[in-house]
């Protein structure tokens, strides 16, 4: 048998953590490694924080779990927070970011097929888009490398160019529901969608009656330096995906919806076993904790421009290597000229720098929001490092 008991879906690489201690992670050869990956924009609060472990400690001991048939503080007080910190008036828990935005997509669709208007469940998305692996999700994405191997994909998805208002118009039938979008595209490589767009999606949806979906997994709770990504563009959406950077580790993700939007979804129509479970909602509670104020939202925005401003200057000593930066707060990208991939993993290797490798020559830096000075420092040192080393191999070779 040459099959890997863990199922070889992932190209894993040689650095295999084993601890994690604030913004660093320790191999099981105890080397350190700076975390500029954070889990892929998942651990917020950085590794071990007393908080975060407090919280999940102390609910553990108490009640880790029940069913959903039963009624839940826990649930009501993380669900009311987070309707009192956005625009939604009503939450569902899940346990990622894929059923996050499975929730939305039937949201969306029972908004319009639940007082009969069935012919209406297409949701136009956009290409490079990235929106999970389950069924929905992936047929949703337009990436066609996500596809092969899956048919058919599930009918009801319309791909059109990001950033494109005129085929969005295009694309609006009697068969539309509405828009599903990344604000900024993480996968897709931090590309941050215009105001223009995202203004003209809001008075699209509103003229014909759309619902405008955000799936926010990678850009929400405090990445982009405010609470979600949409408050950026001074307009809310309808229905909106979270999951990621909330548990703060621990797997938890939401669809929340303002109470129109979410009509459709009454006694039945939905479920989950785990979602919402008091251990979840623990965690979800103590990341709101730490995050959901605007000294800590200050902080993201102030550290992500020091980066940014840094990231220019440093960039422009290696023009046959960087293009450009780009991003919001701690969403932000380097584009490459050509493939990031072998400069992340150079970075990784010979400086035990960890970044994300992202769609469109991008590569990805997604720190700990709790990064100090020392880590921003730490950060440039072996950048730096890492760029002339491996300007100097690539002029080797
Ligand atoms: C990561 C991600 C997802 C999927 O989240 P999972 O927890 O892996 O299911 C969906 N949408 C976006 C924008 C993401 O970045």
């Amino acid at each position: 048998m040459s099959i890997t008991p863990l199922m070889p879906v992932y190209p894993r690489c040689s650095f295999r953590p084993v601890r994690g201690e604030h913004c660093h992670l320790i191999g099981e050869d105890g080397t350190r490694y700076l975390d500029f990956a954070a889990g892929i924009a998942v651990n917020l609060l950085g590794h071990s924080h007393p908080g975060l472990i407090g919280a999940i400690q102390r609910q553990a001991e108490t009640l880790m779990h029940v069913s959903n048939l039963y009624g839940s503080p826990q649930g009501e007080d993380l669900a009311q927070r987070l309707v009192d910190l956005t625009f939604a008036d009503t939450v569902f828990f899940t346990n990622s970011g894929a059923e996050a935005v499975e929730a939305a997509i039937k949201t969306a669709r029972a908004y319009h097929q639940h007082d009969g208007n069935e012919q209406r469940f297409e949701l136009v998305t956009f290409n490079n888009a990235f929106h999970g692996r389950t069924m929905a999700t992936v047929s949703a994405s337009s990436q066609t490398k996500m596809h092969h191997g899956f048919a058919p994909l599930l009918p009801g998805f319309r791909y059109v160019e990001f950033g494109d208002l005129d085929a969005v118009k295009a694309a609006i039938g009697p068969h539309t529901a509405g828009f599903l979008i990344e604000p900024i595209q993480g996968e897709g490589g931090i590309r941050v969608a215009t105001q223009e767009f995202i203004q003209g999606l809001r008075d699209l949806a509103d003229e014909h009656d759309l619902m405008l979906v955000f799936d926010e997994v990678q850009s929400g709770v405090a990445r982009t330096g405010s609470f979600f990504a949409y408050e950026h563009y001074g307009i809310a959406p309808d229905i909106m995906a979270i999951a990621k950077g909330i548990g703060g580790g621990f797997p938890l993700g939401a669809c929340l919806a303002s109470e129109k939007a979410a009509r459709g979804m009454t006694f039945g129509t939905h479920g989950s076993t785990y979602g919402g479970n008091p251990l979840a909602m623990a965690a979800g509670g103590a990341v709101l904790d730490a995050v959901a104020n605007d000294e800590f939202l200050a902080d993201v925005r102030a550290k992500g421009e020091r980066i940014r401003t840094r990231l220019e200057q440093f960039i422009g000593n290696y023009p046959d290597l960087f293009e450009g930066v780009r991003g919001l707060g701690l969403m932000l990208g380097i584009k490459m000229k050509g493939e990031p991939r072998p400069f992340m993993q150079h970075l990784r290797d010979s400086h035990q720098l960890l970044t994300v490798a992202a769609g469109d020559e991008t590569l990805r830096l997604l720190p700990p929001l709790v990064i100090g000075d020392a880590e921003i420092d730490e950060f440039f040192d072996k950048l730096s490092a890492g760029a002339a080393d491996y300007n100097q191999a690539g002029e080797a070779s």
